[in-house]
C-alpha cells in the first residue's frame, strides 16, 4: 500500500537518512486511489496538500541501522553515567546528555513529581531546554542513562522522540543486547506529528 512518507510531502528528513531508502513508485498524478491516499497522508502526517499534482504516493522504508559508537559517543555515556551518579534522588533516577551540530555538550535530569505524575519532565527535555536557553538548535548526538537496577542506557520514551524531533534528526544512543549502538532518530520514530 502506498503511503507518503513526510520526506515525499516536505518535511525534515529528506536526504537526510542514512539507512537504506527503498524507493517504490506506488502511485502518480493520474493514480485512480489519489483522494484515498492523500486523506491517508493526512491522517498519519497532518500535513495539507497544497497541489494535489505534487502527490507522488512515493514510499520510503528506514530500517533500523545500528551504528557503532565512537569515543565522543562514549564520552557522552559516561558524562550521563557520571551525572545520575551525582545528583541521584527521590526526584531524579535519569539524566541525558547531548551533543549540538556545534559540538557543545548540554545535559539534564529527570525531575518526577510524586503528587502529580503529569507534571514530571524527562531528563532530555532538561537538556534540551538547557541547549536551547544557550542558543543551540540542532542537536547531533543524545544519550540518556538510568541510573536504577545498576544503570542502562534507556531509548527516549515516545513524547520525547517527538520532543527531540523538533531539533533535527540526531543519533541516539541505545543499548541492544547489552551492547551500545546509535540509530537516527527518524528510525526510531519515523513520523513525528508536523506543523501544517
Ligand atoms: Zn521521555
Amino acid at each position: 500500500m502506498p503511503i507518503c512518507s513526510t520526506s515525499t510531502l516536505g518535511g525534515r528528513g529528506e536526504g537526510g537518512i542514512d539507512g537504506v531508502k527503498t524507493r517504490i513508485q506506488g502511485c502518480s498524478v493520474s493514480h485512480p486511489d489519489r483522494a484515498r491516499i492523500r486523506n491517508q497522508c493526512r491522517l498519519i502526517t497532518r500535513y495539507s496538500i497544497p497541489n494535489e499534482s505534487s502527490l507522488t504516493g512515493v514510499l520510503f522504508l528506514m530500517p533500523m541501522r545500528f551504528r557503532d559508537l565512537t569515543k565522543l559517543d562514549l564520552e557522552l555515556v559516561e558524562k550521563a553515567k557520571d551525572l545520575i551518579g551525582k545528583r541521584k534522588s527521590k526526584r531524579s533516577s535519569v539524566a541525558a546528555v547531548l551533543r549540538t551540530k556545534n559540538n557543545r555538550m548540554f545535559s539534564g535530569v529527570n525531575i518526577e513529581i510524586e503528587c502529580s505524575a503529569p507534571c514530571s519532565i524527562c531528563a532530555e527535555y532538561a537538556a534540551v531546554g538547557t541547549m536551547v536557553s544557550e542558543g543551540e538548535e540542532e542537536i547531533e548526538t543524545i544519550v540518556a542513562f538510568a541510573y536504577k537496577n545498576g544503570g542502562r542506557v534507556l531509548p527516549p520514551c515516545g513524547k520525547c522522540r517527538q520532543f527531540i524531533s523538533e531539533f533535527g534528526d540526531p543519533h541516539v544512543i541505545v543499548q541492544v543486547d547489552r551492547k551500545l549502538k546509535k540509530v537516527r532518530l527518524s528510525e526510531l520514530y519515523p513520523l513525528p506529528v508536523v506543523s501544517e
